[in-house]
């Protein structure tokens, strides 16, 4: 099937006063029509840097697109001229952040607002619009009756519904959503989640879904990508990596998946912390924490190693352990210890 979004070898670093920071470090991954990849990574990991870089957003200064390339509907994003992005932006591709506010403004009606979008992209009048606009709040389980309310007259799960709406009204091929219900809490997340699944199966919608979140992962994702400083460490069909994880970092995430009250940093109770982008270690950047480290990985950044799974699909890991010329020096300190 088709590749809607294709992402390759993307490189977006910051130039600070401390060094440069390779926040965004050779990533790859792709995505197919109506299909959902989850990008999961600490905070800090290059998650929203890497979503940035596909709208072509990254604020420069401080940050530098290096390389790379993303391919969208077979377009080449990053060789585009602006005025053509503004028009694939909101248009083509929305994105939704995590907090509902950034994306409202407080001084119009949300009628209006879901209708702007309607308006700008759809070329339908204003009636139409607002029409649109109406049928648009009961996509997303809120009341027409609503139309003329403000912003600050909702509720947060509500406003990110909102938020939601607006995003979907053009009818995007994809939807980039960078923490959508982190700012809410668990029940409201839920419901949001649901919104949002939803939607995906109704207007086909594809779906880049950042999350530091694995139970997010497994309801809304089909694809996943995990992140740790600044690259993929591995990309597999959801099913594969839930039922076989390769990388050792993925490993420890499940091992550590939290009860759902605790809603802060839910990826680190990992032993360590994610290193800072500018001391990043020799060798591996997961080699400090990595319960099965050996010699090499302190000395050699891991190459990523492509099989495939069950399905015949990609399955992709960077790690030496799958690395056929040092497996088994594995192998022999396992013997040893
Ligand atoms: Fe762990 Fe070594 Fe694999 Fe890095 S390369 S994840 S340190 S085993």
């Amino acid at each position: 099937s088709e590749k809607l979004l294709e992402v390759k070898d993307l490189s977006i670093h910051y130039v600070t006063e401390d060094g440069r920071i390779k926040a965004c470090d050779g990533v790859n991954f792709w995505l197919e029509e109506g299909e959902t990849l989850g990008l999961v990574g600490e905070t800090g990991a290059g998650k929203t840097t890497t979503a940035l870089g596909i709208m072509n957003l990254v604020p420069d200064p401080p940050g530098v697109i290096e390389g790379g390339e993303v391919y969208f509907q077979g377009e080449d994003l990053l060789k585009k001229k602006e005025s053509q992005l503004q028009k694939i932006r909101g248009n083509s591709i929305s994105m939704i952040f995590q907090d509902p506010m950034t994306s409202l403004n407080p001084v119009i009606t949300i009628g209006e607002q879901i209708a702007e979008g309607i308006q700008l992209h759809q070329k339908l009048n204003r009636s139409d619009a607002i029409e649109k606009a109406k049928e648009m709040l009961e996509v997303v389980g809120l009341p027409k009756s609503r139309i003329d309310d403000y912003p600050h007259q909702f509720s947060g799960g509500m406003k990110q519904r909102v938020v939601i709406a607006i995003a979907l009204a053009c009818n995007p091929h994809l939807l980039i959503a960078d923490e959508p219900t982190t700012a809410l809490d668990v029940t409201i997340q839920a419901q949001v989640l649901e919104v949002m699944n939803n939607l995906k199966h109704e207007f086909k919608t594809a779906m880049l879904m950042i999350t530091h979140d694995l139970g997010i992962v497994a309801d809304a994702c089909d694809k996943v990508a995990i992140m740790y400083t600044g690259k993929i460490v591995e990309f597999a069909d959801k099913k594969t990596l839930f039922t076989n994880p390769k990388h050792p970092y993925t490993d420890g995430l499940f091992g550590s998946i939290p009860s759902l009250d605790e809603d802060e940093d839910r990826l680190t109770p990992i032993k360590g912390l994610m290193p800072e982008p500018t001391e990043l270690p020799e060798g591996c950047p997961f080699h400090p924490r990595c319960p099965k480290a050996i010699d090499i990985c302190r000395e050699e950044h891991p190459e990523e190693i492509i099989s495939k799974d069950e399905q015949g699909k990609e399955h992709r890991v960077l790690c030496h352990i799958y690395d056929s010329r040092y497996e088994h020096k594995f192998s022999d300190s396992a013997v040893k210890s």
